[in-house]
């Protein structure tokens, strides 16, 4: 099966087209990683994400991910991830695919075993706080916030549903469903 090399997102250079290039399996040390000022650019494949696959129409193309890590004057560690494309999630209505842009930016605040967890009154909203991970799997917290980003019940501005049809043609919805997932 070949990746659509063209809906790899066009900054990254050649050599980040390769297939080490996505960042499933990645693990990293986050205190370590912000204390490093740490940066990855890399990106994730639709069908890397199992936790997407209900809300998804179609699962092939790709989300740019830009992960970055830093350490503030006040001493507190931070990660902040980006995450762009355009997946395709499935209509309520018509169950047919529907292009959702996708831009999140989300700061995380690592805290440390015994640090004191952030007051929710301070913490300004563009901000979360997280339990720093020796081991952080970035794959789960990518889907985690692709999972918040994302509509609980995606639909097209209009459509027609399959039953409505159904109705009118006298055909079963499932014979439109099934003339719906053929591609
Ligand atoms: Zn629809």
């Amino acid at each position: 099966m070949g990746v659509g090399h063209d809906s790899i997102r066009r900054f990254m250079s050649r050599e980040r087209q390769s297939v080490s290039d996505s960042i499933a399996g990645t693990v990293i040390d986050s205190l370590e990683f912000a204390r490093g000022a740490g940066v990855l650019d890399r990106s994730v494949g639709l069908d890397e994400l199992p936790r997407l696959a209900d809300l998804l129409g179609a699962t092939a193309g790709r989300l740019s991910v830009r992960l970055e890590g830093w350490r503030d004057e006040q001493g507190k560690s931070w990660l902040q991830l980006a995450i762009a494309g355009d997946p395709v999630l499935c209509c309520q209505r018509c169950l047919g695919g529907v292009k959702f842009p996708l831009a999140i930016k989300s700061r995380l605040q690592l805290v440390a075993p015994g640090e004191d967890w952030p007051d929710d009154d301070l913490v300004d909203d563009s901000a979360d706080a997280i339990a720093a991970d020796k081991a952080l799997v970035v794959l789960s917290l990518i889907e985690d916030e692709v999972l918040l980003a994302l509509p609980i019940a995606p639909r097209h501005e209009q459509c027609e549903s399959p039953q409505a049809n159904a109705d009118v043609h006298g055909s079963s919805p499932f014979a439109a469903l099934a003339a719906l997932n053929k591609h």
